[in-house]
Parts: structure tokens; sequence; C-alpha cells
């Protein structure tokens, strides 16, 4: 019975999550959905690439949280339109799901937006369960969390096509091993592409930027010259 009723809801998102991506393939929207557990860092790396992608793209941020609008006020700051989705009215979900995501897109001007971050709730379980109508899932992990969360959470792992390594200015402070950390996410996700970077002092971060921007042109600006 209560696997039925999970089912259900699981379908009833994947078609939400289908319209969706409808819509952004019609705008021409690359989507990036970004996951992690809290505190990874994934706010302050999405500070640290508006700041430098917003006069190349035109950019807007979904932002996920529970309760309080701190991360969205901090996005916000950076001049490109944030929508909050303050789960609590939503019954307290510990995730996003593509039906918020979809009232979220209509408070933003879809024909303008090139890259749409959504940064959904800090938690490393159930948002992996949720496909929101995004073009990559991005897993943010920071050097602090050790070395064994692919093996602990492997669903979030294997169903990312980037992991950022975040933090790694602390490499020298941590007992994390960064290599045991990148074969455990290898043994979930073979296909797993490793970025390594320190949002806070920009180390890696242009290997992170060249991606996103790659991304985007190969999806959008196909010219054959
Ligand atoms: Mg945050
Ligand atoms: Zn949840």
């Amino acid at each position: 019975m209560k696997i039925q009723v999970l089912t259900n809801v699981l379908k009833a998102n994947q078609t939400i999550a289908l319209e969706n991506r409808r819509s952004f393939e019609k705008n021409r929207i690359l989507v990036l959905n970004l996951m992690s557990s809290p505190g990874a860092g994934k706010t302050l790396i999405l500070e640290r690439t508006i700041e430098k992608l917003k006069d190349d793209f035109n950019l807007a941020v979904i932002e996920g949280d529970v309760a309080t609008t701190n991360d969205a006020e901090r996005l916000a700051k950076h001049q490109i339109p944030v929508v909050q989705i303050t789960t609590e009215s939503f019954g307290g979900a510990c995730h996003l799901d593509a039906n918020m995501v979809k009232k979220a897109t209509e408070k933003l001007d879809l024909s303008w937006v090139q890259i749409l971050f959504i940064e959904n709730i800090g938690n490393l379980i159930c948002p992996a369960e949720f496909v929101l109508g995004e073009d990559k899932k991005i897993i943010v992990l920071s050097l602090t969390e050790g070395e064994d969360k692919p093996s602990k959470y492997p669903l979030a792992f294997r169903i990312s096509d980037l992991l950022l390594i975040n933090k790694i200015d602390l490499l020298p402070h941590v007992d994390t091993d960064l290599d045991v950390l990148l074969q455990n996410a290898q043994k979930v996700n073979s296909q797993l592409f490793p970025i390594k970077l320190s949002a806070k002092t920009e180390e890696g971060l242009e290997n992170w930027l060249n991606w996103l921007v790659k991304e985007y042109q190969s999806r959008f600006q196909n010219n054959s010259s």
C-alpha cells in the first residue's frame, strides 16, 4: 500500500517534470539542479558563479529552503532574478518537486533566462528521487564531509552528472582522503565527472565555469562556423 502511494507520487512528479522540460527547451534554457547536504557550500558556489557569468549570460535562481529566505537574499544581492521556494508552506518537504519548480518558474520571464540554477534543499536523500525537468544534476560535496558519502548515499551520486568537490582549500586541515573519495564516487557512478574547487578562495572555480559555458554552448550555440 505504502509503496503504491510512493509510486503514484513519483509518477505524478515525472509528468510535471516533463512539462517543465518542454517549457525549458522551448525557451532554450540550460537548467541545473544542485543537490548536497546542508552546509556543503551550494549558495557560495552560486554567488561566485553569478559574479563571474552574469555579464555574459542571463541567469536566474530558484532557491529551495525549508524555512528562511537567507540564501535567496544573499543571491538577490547580485541583481539577478531569484525565486524562493520555502517548503514549509508545502508541509515542510525536505526536497523540491517538479510542481514547486513549475510554480516558481511562473514568476520568471523564461524567454529572458539562459541559465537557470535550482538550489535544492540541503539533503542527500530524497532530492535524488524527484526529477524537476533539469538538464543536468550536480552533486556538491564538501571535503569536510569525509570520503564515504558516495557509499552511504549512492542514489544522489548515481543519478548526478557532475560532482563538485568544494572547500578544497581545507585539504591540509582535514583527514579526508581525496583519492578514496574519488574512488568511492567512481564506484557508484563511473560517468560522474569530478571538479575540485574552493568557492571561498576561487581555486578551481574556472574549471566549473568552463564546464558550465560548454554545456550551454553545446546546446544552444551550435553554429557550424
Ligand atoms: Mg544554501
Ligand atoms: Zn524529502
